[in-house]
């Protein structure tokens, strides 16, 4: 384990600049999941759920764009498959959220089937690592009753409302406050703006209030995150620029403290992942690009998820889950990658920053 660790560090090393993407660093996966139940293009999005006491009991969340919203062990191994049909696309984790007489962490999703056209939410429960179905009505329904495609949440600072973005194929962006209803979660809409095209990828700075979107052929846009942030936003990545190809897709945040960290991107035209400043003008820092080992490379890469928090004994600093878009004879799943062998000597490695407190 120590040799095979040592070896990690040692291909995760900055190769050199190559003329568009920058360094690049080359992690091995240290874990992978279960494959996905269905065949084909199914696995698409993963959430990291981390446990309030026992970071070794912590979730990761896939979603399974055929089936249902799956858990899995730290170890990989699949735990539960919730909502079982309802077909999640994009699926992201918000902690402390007021319901009934406590707290709850919470799951909520995008799903695609036509029975459940709309946002989904589910009760993470650290007691038994179960999730349940808390939707208000089953789901929350957008853009009049139609099919979305990304979302994400977001828990202002500002005025400490939680929200969910959602948007879809045509570029339509939504944003619904969630509020408690009993022991159920509603959603109202409190905002709706659009861009030119297909969009997905989409992730939000709870701290600095921002709401990144990715326009898969174009590029990653910044806007504010606030209910009143109106339409205007920047373009803060482009197609083209420093290696980051058609179609961007999943987003992530590393959050260290003060503000600092890193946006990465899932640039799926050349299977890598781009990785930005989180602050300023979200810079551009480095390429990460896997490597194949006793787990398999990743390809037509889609969602992607990082955290900044202990886990497991594997996962000491951190880690990012990428989904994987081809299994050689088997289904899609997820693998997951150290922080350290990907952050080497050139990023930040702060497991301080706390999203229960964000
Ligand atoms: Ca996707
Ligand atoms: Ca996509
Ligand atoms: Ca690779
Ligand atoms: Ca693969």
């Amino acid at each position: 384990m120590v040799v095979f660790g040592l070896l990690a560090f040692a291909l995760a090393a900055p190769r050199g600049s190559p003329a568009d993407g920058g360094p690049v660093v080359t992690p091995l996966a240290i874990v992978e999941t279960t494959p996905v139940p269905h065949e084909g293009d199914s696995a698409d999005d993963p959430a990291i759920w981390v446990h309030p006491t026992d970071p070794g009991k912590s979730l990761i969340l896939g979603t399974d764009k055929q089936g249902g919203l799956i858990s899995y062990g730290m170890d990989g191994r699949q735990v539960q498959i919730v909502s079982d049909g309802a077909r999640p696309n994009n699926v992201d984790v918000v902690y402390d959220f007021p319901l009934g007489a406590g707290r709850a962490d919470l799951a909520v999703a995008g799903c695609r089937d036509s029975k459940s056209l709309g946002l989904k939410v589910w009760r993470i429960d650290a007691e038994t690592r179960r999730l349940g179905d808390v939707t208000a009505g089953g789901f929350i329904p957008v853009f009049g009753h139609s099919e979305p495609y990304g979302s994400c949440v977001y828990h202002s600072r500002k005025s400490g409302k939680f929200y969910a973005f959602v948007n879809n194929k045509n570029g339509a962006q939504e944003q619904y406050e969630l509020t408690a209803a009993g022991d159920t979660i509603a959603g109202t809409k409190v905002r709706a703006f659009k861009l030119k095209s297909i969009t997905e990828g989409t992730v939000c700075d709870d701290e600095a209030g921002a709401l990144y979107v990715a326009e898969e052929r174009v590029g990653i846009w910044r806007f504010s995150a606030e209910p009143d942030g109106g339409s205007a936003g920047k373009l803060i990545a482009k197609v083209g620029e420093h290696g980051l190809a058609a179609d961007v897709e999943g987003l992530t945040l590393y959050c260290a403290a003060g503000g600092k960290g890193y946006l990465i991107a899932s640039s799926q035209g050349n299977n890598t992942f781009k990785v930005y400043a989180r602050e300023g003008d979200n810079g551009f820092v480095c390429t990460i690009d896997p490597r194949g080992g006793a787990i398999d490379d990743v390809s037509d890469t889609d969602g992607i998820a990082v955290t900044n928090r202990p886990t497991s004994t594997a996962f000491p600093k951190g880690f990012l889950i990428v989904q994987d878009g081809s299994k050689k004879g088997g289904h899609q799943n997820f693998k997951l990658y150290r922080w350290e062998d990907i952050a080497g000597d050139r990023l930040w490695i702060d497991t301080s920053e706390d999203p229960r407190r964000r």
